[in-house]
């Protein structure tokens, strides 16, 4: 079920890892933002998006982890993008990306996985201002749709997923200080947070996001071990979480 969390802006929750597919409203039709996660679930979204009636005309991934490069025949064969480096980064990785994809989710149509270009100077069809950073994964970008008050974050301000940093490049603690400040930057002008996984932010809890991350990364600044609600005993991030301490420790 799609929910509109702001004009021209709607998420569909899936069951994995709390995932957001987002479509937003352009001018020619909709883009789709990192659709997922399993074939039944795409293949639902497909019939929301006919009941909205509005042709897709693009696609865009927000960074080039499996989770974010998926798409279905019926989404359409239109353009899909994402930063140049995204890009690149997708296509090295387009089988091991597969094999992700296919050992953690069920019906993903593997022929259509990582096929994304580089979104054109001017952004192509895809609205609003791209925010690109280096944090948690190269050519990561959040999309800020300043005009619907909407900032589409990717894998970050998420409430269920700590920060999780890229542990295959230098200085990802300097990385994710820089990009929180231009996410925190872009969250001036919203009041709405759309996260790849968890629940959309609005009003106060926006500021509780950026607020929650940065005390994350400043914990990990100062060598010591964070602590963060989004850590419980059984979250599946545990072990990713264990690899940012000894990462910024080595640094
Ligand atoms: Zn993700």
């Amino acid at each position: 079920m799609l929910t509109e969390v702001a004009d021209g802006v709607w998420v569909r929750q899936s069951a994995w890892v709390w995932t957001n597919s987002i479509v937003v409203r352009g001018e020619d039709g909709l883009i789709l933002v990192d659709p997922g996660i399993d074939g039944s679930e795409l293949n639902e979204l497909a019939d929301d998006l006919d009941r909205l009636g509005i042709p897709v005309v693009a696609g865009f991934s927000t960074h080039p982890h499996w989770d974010h490069l998926l798409w279905h025949p019926r989404f359409g064969d239109v353009p899909r993008y994402a930063t140049a480096a995204g890009a690149h980064a997708a296509s090295l990785a387009r089988e091991r990306g597969q094999r992700m994809a296919a050992e953690s989710a069920s019906g993903i149509p593997l022929e259509l996985f990582g096929l994304v270009t580089p979104l054109p100077a001017d952004g192509g069809p895809v609205p609003g201002e791209i925010i690109e950073h280096q944090a948690h994964a190269i050519g990561h970008a959040a999309v800020l749709l300043a005009d619907r008050g909407v900032l589409l974050a990717g894998d970050m301000l998420s409430d269920v997923l700590i920060p999780l940093l890229d542990s295959r490049r230098p200085d990802q603690v300097g990385a994710y200080e820089t990009a929180l400040d231009r996410l925190g930057e872009a969250a001036r002008h919203v009041d709405v947070v759309v996260p790849g996984h968890g629940a959309v932010a609005a009003g106060p809890e926006v500021a509780a996001r950026l607020a929650a991350d940065h005390a994350y990364i400043e914990a990990l600044r100062r060598g010591e071990e964070p602590v963060d609600a989004r850590l419980g005993p059984d979250a599946p991030w545990l072990p990713a979480h264990q690899s940012n301490v000894e990462q910024a420790r080595r640094q």
